[in-house]
């Protein structure tokens, strides 16, 4: 059980895409993107950044079953155009939680020294992501599965109390 994010897991070589893997416990997973939306809520300006903070609000166990929420780093919404300022968006927003960003907002304190073995964990697998590494198509199928009332085709609507992005699934922090 629990949840593991990886970098290039589908490559030909699949040890080395568990290679520096994040696995995390049921409820650590939470904590993790709860932080993670916390964070990106105050820092994503541009569509690309709003888009990643999506993505990760998608991540809700409550709504997608406990220990369902495995990613890929490379199935990430990347872009190339704006592939640069995304990538540095992202290790922002991981210092971000680490500086507790927004944990005020939360009803429980979570264990610090777990959010940030996974958060440096995470951080280097983000680091580890290069252009080359985009598959365009990701992105483009992503977008197309979301209907006109994703958040991603309406605006990119907030949740109130926690200034996170919300998904379809609603906000990832309040749903925790
Ligand atoms: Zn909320």
């Amino acid at each position: 059980m629990g949840n593991r994010i990886c970098f290039k897991f589908n490559s030909d070589n699949i040890q080395e895409g568990l290679e520096g893997s994040l696995k995390m416990s049921n409820g650590g997973t939470s904590v993790f993107i709860n932080v993670l939306c916390l964070s990106g809520g105050r820092f994503a300006e541009t569509e690309s950044q709003k888009r990643f903070m999506v993505f990760l609000a998608e991540k809700n166990q409550y709504f997608c079953g406990i220990g369902t929420v495995d990613f890929d780093i490379v199935e990430m919404p990347w872009d190339k155009a704006s592939f640069d300022d995304d990538k540095a968006f992202m290790l922002r927003v991981i210092d971000g939680a680490k500086q507790k960003i927004g944990w005020e907002s939360l009803r429980y304190r979570p264990n610090e020294e777990f959010v940030n073995e996974y958060l440096e964990t995470f951080k280097k697998l983000i680091e580890r992501m290069t252009v080359d590494d985009i598959i365009e198509e990701n992105l483009i199928e992503w977008l197309s599965e979301a209907d006109e009332n994703d958040p991603v085709k309406c605006g990119f609507p907030k949740c109130k109390i926690h200034d996170a992005y919300i998904s379809v699934h609603g906000c990832q922090v309040c749903t925790d």
